[in-house]
């Protein structure tokens, strides 16, 4: 047993799903933030309880072999990346080795698991940035939440986002100083600026800039639309109304005071609409490789009826439209699927058809009304399908369902279902959309095993 404040020596074994270091000391687990497998480390316990202890680096006293040197200043206190100290390879293998141990420890599943697609940029890969806007001490942040907590660090140049940003950041900085604009104390509730809200469209260069504001306009925007127009590729300006109390970004009211208050990006051939309170994939690159082994686990031949549950803006299934009969999209964000109708418009495909409307009632009515597709999208958020979903997809009984995910746990709770449900788990592959974070997504390919029917 160790206690608080000991010094111990301590070799990293392994890493929790959080992308934290993990060791053994007298049978005990030990995490430790920031550290690479193999590290013999001089750690200093900082929190001791019953069954595992938490500690802190005093010294490394032998470095990895995957150890870098972040090239980020702000990894230490900042809290958007997990691992700028370790290797981009190193990285590749305990994400693939996250999606096994999920389908293994949780599904009790040994699929065939495909190499990790690594993405094609490591760095400035993003296409979004939400950055909290905080005065501390009378200094103005604009960037990240710090590690567990909301005090602000300043973003400077962060490495994940389009170096735009930054250009952007400190223009909204000037004005918001020059102007004496007030920005939002979250423990009193009062102040204008919340949130820097940016899109880039990557294929356009189009860029989206949308504020956060407590309050019903912004003051001085004319000389603030003026100022953005330096910026390559400035698109739109949108005001975003949240006077509520709470750590949700954004509120429901939009209103665009330049440009038309979207931008336009093409994935997968396919033009998208994006607009500021719909999905849309962080990682444009990354995403075309995503839906490329999306549509090859689809296998199809232009004969095919697709369901898209959990559409977003229909992306994954308009960039397969071509190529099946017809295709059906749901999604519960009005604003998205009003987004993926004109999606399909403005690619000229007729076979498509959105439906507005939680995924599990949906697909009920789907079923209810007879519809027979051959292969079945789901794209759940974190928390993965809902059982009925699930089952009413198993009834549906379509051949293949391909299963995309951001989540390796709900994933394999998923994949053990629908195991029972008569789905067998044929192949996975994860895909790394989110270099330099713990997230990593996948997709699976689910065979029916054979037809309820006997047929
Ligand atoms: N397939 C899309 C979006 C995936 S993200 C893409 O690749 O871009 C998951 C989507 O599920 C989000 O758009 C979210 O709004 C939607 N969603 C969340 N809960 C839902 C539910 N219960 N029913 C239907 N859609 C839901």
């Amino acid at each position: 047993m160790v206690n608080k404040n000991d010094d111990i020596k301590l070799t990293i074994t392994g890493y929790t799903s959080e992308g934290g270091g993990v060791g053994k000391y007298d049978g005990q687990a030990i995490f430790v933030e920031n550290t690479a497998l193999g590290d013999e480390i001089l750690c200093h316990i900082i929190k001791a309880k019953k069954n595992y202890a938490i500690g802190k680096i005093a010294k490394i006293l032998k470095p990895s072999d995957s150890r870098v040197e972040p090239e980020c200043l702000a990894f230490k206190s900042c809290g958007g990346c997990s691992f700028a100290h370790i290797s981009y390879e190193e990285e590749l293998r305990l994400k693939e080795q996250k999606v096994e141990d999920a389908f293994l420890h949780i599904g009790g599943l040994s699929p065939e698991f495909e190499e990790i697609i690594p993405s094609p940029s490591v760095k400035r890969y993003r296409n979004k940035a939400q950055y909290p806007v905080k005065r501390d001490n009378g200094i103005l942040n604009i960037g990240f939440y710090a590690k567990k907590s909301h005090r602000v660090i300043d973003g400077g140049d962060c490495l994940l986002q389009p170096e735009d940003f930054t250009q952007i950041t400190e223009i909204i900085r000037a004005y918001i100083n020059k102007n004496n604009v007030t920005v939002y104390n979250e423990t009193i509730g009062k102040g204008l600026i919340r949130h820097v809200y940016l899109r880039k469209a990557f294929a356009t260069g189009e860029i989206m800039v949308c504020i956060v504001i407590n309050g019903s306009s912004l003051p001085y925007s004319d000389a603030l639309i003026e100022s953005l127009k330096a910026v390559h590729g400035f698109k739109t300006l949108v005001i975003n109304k949240n006077r509520n109390n709470t750590n949700v970004v954004l509120g429901d009211e939009s209103d665009a005071i330049y440009g038309d208050g979207y931008i336009t990006d093409v994935l997968c051939n396919i033009k998208v609409k994006i607009s500021p309170l719909s999905f849309y994939q962080v990682n444009h690159d990354g995403a075309q490789l995503l839906y490329g082994k999306a549509m090859e686990y689809a296998s199809l031949t232009g004969k095919e009826d697709i369901l898209d549950l959990y559409c977003g803006t229909g992306t994954i299934g308009l960039s397969m439209a071509h190529k099946v009969k017809s295709l059906v999209g749901v999604e519960i964000i009005p604003q998205a699927i009003e987004d993926a109708k004109e999606n399909a418009k403005i690619n000229n495909i007729t076979n498509a058809t959105f439906i507005c409307n939680d995924a599990t009632p949906a697909a009920q009515e789907l079923q209810a009304q007879g519809i027979k597709p051959q292969v079945v999208i789901l794209d759940p958020p974190r928390k993965g399908c809902s059982e009925e979903v699930l089952n009413t997809v198993a009834t549906i009984s379509p051949q293949r369902i391909v299963y995309v995910s951001c989540d390796p746990a709900t994933l394999a709770r998923d994949a053990k279902r629908l195991q029972a449900l008569g789905y067998n788990t044929e192949k996975v592959t994860p895909v790394d959309m989110f270099p330099r974070t713990a997230h990593v997504e996948t997709v699976a390919l689910f065979q029916q095993l054979s037809l309820p029917d006997g047929k």
